[in-house]
């Protein structure tokens, strides 16, 4: 079967009901040229974005049926066994993801296994032409599995995209990524690249998401499910799509640098629909970190998960903090939280109390010789713990800190309960 690496295919998908994917998925694999030979006889791993726990609406995951379309169709094509796996985030649970989502119920329903790649046997391999990333510890299994990639479309905090290339980290073992995000995510990332390599991929881009990405954004309808064999040439087709060029997105520069990724989209063999119909100027990230006054944040190689968790909570207490912002104000204060592995002791010369978030920067705290907080857990859970480091640490009267959340935290501080 004679396939063009760099053709990406893009199908009008108007909503999430399967007898529409099927179609959908069936009109991209004839436009990219796959026939059921390409399936026949293989054994292949689906490999969806169940990044968290979540509902299927909430354009954080892929939609499962989208997965079991997917499924059904190379089933039917003759492959040997269909499996879905998947590692969620850092220190997530997959098996609950799986729930969540209701694939674990439809799978189960159609005879395919839904594995959770953090209980499988690992194995290190070197990656040859890495720049950071030399070694990578992968499941043993993947060598025995044809990738298909299922990502879903959606701006990232901190990549700006997450599309074909970054689901494929969720291949790897949580130790691997952590050292992803801690020796620079994006040239990492297309290190990881060179060794996970997927067969297909077809995004989800019937609901994609905008804004705070890829936890934290709003869903945004852009019905359309595109793919291609390579995950650069799709890529660049997902950056087209929401309003970036190669250039802006820090991977796609990286990897078209090194002769990986195509250096713009004029290189892409684009099929199917028009992409100038879908295009859409997606509301973009305003950053990797919440932007508050009076308390800052200094991130020093951190993983998603303390990141999002750091968003994610911020957005929820916004108010809360504010008003601990403001009460420091008044006594010429402010708040520094520092996360991530590779906190510089020089930075925190002059420091004043400042905040160690997450596991990894409890040797920093404890070498740290004045007054500080450490908030423990890799990453800390979505709790009031940093509130309950912030009051004692910054000696905050409690007469002025008003409202129910407030007085649960300080019954709890002084009660422990
Ligand atoms: S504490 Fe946070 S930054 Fe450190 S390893 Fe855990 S999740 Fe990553």
């Amino acid at each position: 079967m004679d396939i063009d690496n760099k053709k990406v295919a893009l199908v009008h998908t108007a909503s999430y009901e399967i007898s529409a994917l099927t179609e959908s998925v069936q009109k991209l694999l004839s436009a990219l040229g796959i026939q059921r030979d390409f399936f026949r006889g293989k054994k292949v791993l689906l490999k969806p974005n169940l990044v968290i726990a979540a509902e299927p609406d909430s354009a954080i995951i892929t939609h499962p049926n989208l997965v079991i379309a997917a499924a059904q169709i190379i089933k039917d094509s003759g492959a040997k066994e269909v499996i879905i796996a998947e590692s969620s985030l850092i220190s997530a649970d997959t098996m609950q993801a799986f729930k969540k989502s209701g694939l674990q119920k439809v799978a189960d329903a159609i005879g395919i296994e839904c594995v959770d790649l953090k209980k499988v046997a690992l194995t290190d391999v070197k990656v040859g032409d890495a720049a950071l990333l030399h070694s990578i510890m992968v499941p043993k299994l993947l060598d025995g599995y044809m990738l298909v990639n299922l990502p879903k479309l959606k701006t990232h905090i901190q990549t700006k995209l997450t599309c074909a290339v970054k689901n494929l980290k969720g291949i790897l073992s949580d130790g691997t990524k952590r050292r992803v995000h801690f020796l620079g995510l994006d040239q990492a990332i297309v290190d990881f690249s060179l060794h996970v390599k997927p067969a297909l991929n077809i995004v989800d881009a019937v609901i994609a998401m905008e804004g705070m990405g890829a936890l934290n954004g709003t869903p945004v309808n852009m019905n359309l499910i595109f793919g291609g064999v390579d995950p650069y040439c799709v890529d660049t087709v997902a950056a087209e799509l929401i309003g970036y060029k190669t250039g802006d997105v820090g991977y796609l520069k990286i990897a078209s640098e090194r002769g990986i990724a195509p250096p713009w989209i004029g290189e892409v063999t684009l099929t199917g629909e028009d992409i100038d119909g879908f295009k859409r100027d997606l509301e973009k990230p305003s950053g990797a970190l919440p932007e508050l006054s009076m308390v800052s944040f200094e991130d020093a190689g951190a993983c998603s998960a303390c990141i999002h968790t750091l968003t994610a909570f911020t957005n929820a207490r916004k108010g809360e903090l504010t008003r601990l912002g403001e009460i420091l104000d008044k006594r010429g204060e402010n708040v520094t939280i520092f996360l991530g592995p590779n906190v510089d002791k020089q930075t925190l010369k002059d420091v004043h109390k400042p905040v160690f978030f997450g596991k990894c920067t409890k040797a920093v705290s404890d070498s740290f010789t004045g007054e500080c907080g450490f908030v423990p857990g890799c990453p800390p859970a979505m709790s009031s713990d940093l509130f309950e480091k912030l009051i004692p640490l910054y000696e905050i009267d409690e007469k002025k800190l008003k409202g129910s959340f407030f007085d649960r935290l300080l019954k709890k501080i002084k009660h422990g309960d």
